[in-house]
């Protein structure tokens, strides 16, 4: 049985406005269930990042609905997107986005600064956090002092340490070669197994192979869905 957790429903986006306006979503229709391990393909301009700055909150769709947990998230102002956001999303860029000279705990630890946690209960979800993702020893080194693997990985454990539903990642390995990018991709799954939903943006067949579903991105559209027709993990258990 599976749940459905997210659905965008002819969604556009335009950028600008006049002669200069760009349509870069055209009307994009999808639907992910919790538990998915989706990975979002197309070429470079398709609409895949600014399809997932829509779901994570960070941009809103210019018509269409976009649906979370049955809410029409396209009705909530600023502020509700953003609790939404904290709640429920946890986010991974291609950049890592670590702020340097704080150790990777301060980093892990930010999400629940935000959240107004104190510092024990931050402490110690840091620490698990880090050690979900293989670098509880590492928890006081700098971002300069860690392969870009291991800040992705503190990137991975910042972005779950609120335990949140869905993980987004737009180009997780885009700066990795391709045997961290598949330690990435082997973490990525491990968590999708423990329950969160992963959205995943990759140019690389190879690590899009790890997800169970795959989303095709075209000139501002889905161009087309593949399941891998794995069984889900999540609610099997
Ligand atoms: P992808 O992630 O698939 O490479 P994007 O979603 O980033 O593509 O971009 C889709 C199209 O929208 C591109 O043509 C891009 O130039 C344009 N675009 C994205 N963001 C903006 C913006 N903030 N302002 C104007 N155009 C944008
Ligand atoms: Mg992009």
């Amino acid at each position: 049985m599976s749940e459905r957790l997210i659905s965008l429903r002819n969604v556009t986006k335009t950028f600008g406005s006049g002669p200069t306006a760009f349509q870069a979503l055209k009307g994009v229709d999808l639907d992910i269930d919790r538990g998915d391990f989706v990975a979002v393909m197309g070429p470079s301009g398709s609409g895949k990042s600014t399809t997932m700055n829509i779901l994570g909150c960070l941009d809103v769709p210019t018509s269409g609905d976009f649906l979370f947990k049955g809410h029409h998230v396209e009705r909530l102002d600023r502020d509700q997107r953003a609790l939404l956001r904290r709640r429920y999303l946890g986010f991974v860029f291609q950049g890592f986005n670590l702020l340097a000279r704080t150790t990777a705990l301060e980093n892990v630890e930010l999400p629940l600064l935000y959240r107004g946690e104190d510092k024990t209960a931050r402490h110690k979800a840091g620490m698990a956090a880090l050690d979900k993702v293989g670098l509880a020893d590492w928890w006081d080194h700098t971002p300069a002092e860690l392969s870009g693997g291991q800040q992705q990985r503190v990137a991975i454990a910042r972005a779950i340490v609120t335990s949140p539903d869905v993980l987004l990642a737009d180009e997780p390995t885009g700066n990795l070669d391709s045997e961290r990018s598949v330690e990435i991709m082997k973490l990525l799954t491990e968590l999708n197994q423990t329950g969160i939903t992963v959205l995943m943006v990759t140019h690389e067949a190879e690590m899009a192979d790890f997800a169970r579903t795959i989303i095709h991105f075209k000139d501002g559209l889905v161009e087309r869905i593949e399941g891998h027709h794995r069984p889900a993990l999540v609610g099997a258990a």
